[in-house]
């Protein structure tokens, strides 16, 4: 599979001052106008051979995130019912070692898979690890049932290109419910296409190991279910699958429908981001939305002492074990990114992972130099 970016993209990030701009964020109304210029670019695929990454990955829904809204996805809703129903038989049969494993797997799946492997490592590219422990984060995060990596991050770094406007897949302005799980049981969110796909993912694409995660992303769940009813039969199957993916589900949604509606802003973003910390409470620090949306590439999500973000001090530790580096620390963008040795990234991948929607310097003095 071969990917050309035509010749104007590139011309685009040839002068250096204007890369800055771009990766950044610290926001003239230009920011976006360009990096929207940058990310229409059409990139030729020579070789469309195949990148099927999963069933649901067919359809159409490029840029408009409301379009087929009332269609139902069958390929998803009797899953989430089927789940949520599982969810609710675990509370009859309660034992303290389901909930003890659903609480961890809750962890595994949803801090080190979603919040700091799916979120900040591989869609914004906040921190660097080794390959390999790339690799079981990601398969940490596809134990999330929230789809593989290509989907994911291609979903996400689209809310951030188009955060609250038409195109954003899961804005509250289409609806409370909408943006919470309306844009995942109807409409054409999750039915991507190959291209578009290439296009938000060029990165992950290229990966043979992420690409097959993505086409089995159904495996490692079914491995857990597996070894989780030898151990302990279907009452473990209960909270270790069900219970455990429903919450998950939910502390993931709730950062797109609450952390775009409830909440202060620090910043004056262009979108309705907002920082809220019951909900950076059960999303592990990603409740920390408005700090994000504001310096997107930041792995560090709380940028106040009192802001509690239990995937940063994750990312911190594995600093000190040499599992992390070239960590985004909540200095401004524009300036580390310009900096910033080679991330492994295109930069049309480079762009996406950074889009910025911040309009406006914190009003309440707040510097981003920790
Ligand atoms: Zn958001
Ligand atoms: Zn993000």
């Amino acid at each position: 599979m071969e990917i050309e970016v035509r010749p104007s993209a590139r011309v685009a990030w040839r002068d250096s001052s204007e890369r800055g701009i771009l990766a950044g964020g610290f926001a003239q109304k230009t920011n976006v106008c360009h990096i929207e210029q940058l990310l229409a670019t059409r990139f030729v695929i020579r070789n469309t051979e195949t990148m099927t990454t999963t069933t649901v990955l067919q359809g159409n829904g490029v840029h408009r995130g409301r379009s087929g809204k009332n269609r139902l996805n069958w390929a998803i809703a009797p899953v989430m019912v089927m789940f949520h129903v599982g969810a609710v038989a675990a509370l009859f049969f309660f034992s303290w070692t389901g909930l003890f494993v659903a609480l961890f797997l809750f962890w595994v799946t949803g801090s080190l898979g979603l919040g700091i492997c799916y979120h900040r490592l591989l869609t914004h590219r906040s921190f660097a690890t080794p390959k390999w422990f790339e690799y079981f984060l990601t398969i940490c995060g596809v134990a999330a049932m929230e789809g593989g990596p290509l989907l994911w991050v291609a979903i996400h770094r689209k809310h951030h290109q188009y955060a609250d406007k038409e195109g954003d897949p899961h804005s509250p302005r289409d609806g409370k419910w909408w943006s919470h799980a309306g844009w995942v049981l109807v409409g054409n969110a999750l039915r991507q296409d190959v291209a578009t796909l290439q296009r938000y993912v060029p990165d992950l694409a290229e990966d043979k190991v992420h690409v097959w995660l993505t086409k089995y992303h159904l495996a490692p769940m079914a491995i857990l279910a597996a070894v989780l009813f030898a151990i302990g039969g279907f009452r473990l199957v209960l909270w270790g699958v069900f219970f455990r993916t429903v919450v998950g589900l939910h502390a993931t949604w709730i950062v797109n429908s609450a952390g775009h509606i409830w909440g202060s802003r620090r910043f004056q973003t262009r979108d309705t981001s907002t920082n809220n910390w019951w909900v950076a409470m059960v999303s592990f620090g990603d409740g920390w939305h408005n700090n994000h949306h504001a310096y997107p590439v930041s792995a560090r999500h709380g940028l106040k002492w009192y802001e509690i973000d239990f995937n940063w001090y994750t990312i911190w530790i594995f600093k000190l074990l040499g599992l992390a580096s070239g960590i985004h620390d909540g200095r401004p963008p524009a300036h580390t990114q310009a900096n910033r040795p080679d991330s492994g990234l295109s930069d049309s991948a480079t762009a996406m992972a950074s889009v910025s929607t911040m309009s406006r310097l914190p009003e309440d003095g707040t510097r981003l130099r920790y």
